[in-house]
């Protein structure tokens, strides 16, 4: 079951892949979370990135595609994955397709003004990344992550002046694999602008059709 999570930032893409990562016991690969993960540490790639995500722009194809290809040869991943913010460009796109075979591309569906409102109250867990909303998913305890009861922070890149940046991104350079997807006949597309409750159960019904041969 190869996935791929296709969506503008902020439409539910991490949230969900956490819980079918957890379902169905293959790895959530978030190239997002890889690249934070680096300018954690102070690596030489995440040297590189740091500037790039705090505006919201696109690291370069080419280190992007090196890294997932290097993360999809790995053990875990071989029974199957979700692609989390990976592809975002038709050269990522294309270069996937010349290492790996796609069953599904899922398109999060939602509003620009949905995702500003998601994005400006999100807190991630310093810890171990799970994500919360001041709002509409807030922790237990302020400031606290209920899986870990690591610190919960606003990410650098959900300021005003970088998600407006990130949707136009968005639209210029990842929205032309919706119709890339649909011309394979691999995207399948959900409601996202409700619960993350809501948007699971579309995307189980979505997988017992393509992979367990269930009817609707
Ligand atoms: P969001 O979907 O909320 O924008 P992500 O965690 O997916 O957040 O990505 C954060 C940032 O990491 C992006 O704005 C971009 O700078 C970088 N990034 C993540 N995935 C890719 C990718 N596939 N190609 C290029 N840059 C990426
Ligand atoms: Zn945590």
């Amino acid at each position: 079951m190869n996935l791929i999570f296709l969506g503008a930032p902020g439409a539910g893409k991490g949230t969900l892949a956490a819980r079918l990562s957890k379902e169905y016991g293959i790895p959530q690969i978030s190239t997002g979370d890889i690249f934070r993960a680096a300018v954690k540490q102070g690596s030489e790639l995440g040297r590189k990135v740091q500037g790039i995500m705090e505006k919201g722009e696109l690291v370069p194809d080419s280190l992007t595609v090196e890294l997932v290809e290097e993360r999809l040869a790995q053990a875990d991943a071989q029974n199957g994955y979700i692609l989390d913010g990976f592809p975002r460009t038709i050269a990522q796109a294309d270069a996937l397709a010349s290492f790996q075979k796609i069953d599904m591309a899922i398109n999060f569906n939602t509003s620009d003004e949905v995702v500003i409102r998601r994005l400006s109250g999100r807190r991630v867990c310093r810890s171990c990344g799970a994500i919360y909303h001041v709002e509409n998913m807030p922790p237990k305890f302020e400031g606290k992550c209920d899986k870990c009861g690591g610190e919960l922070y606003t990410r650098d890149d959900d300021t005003i002046e970088s998600i407006k940046n990130r949707l136009r991104v968005y639209k210029d350079q990842t929205e032309p694999l919706i119709e890339y997807y649909r011309g394979k006949g691999l995207l399948r597309d959900i409601d996202s602008s409700t619960s993350p409750e809501e948007s699971f159960s579309q995307i189980k019904s979505l997988l017992l059709v393509g992979f367990f041969g269930l009817g609707e």
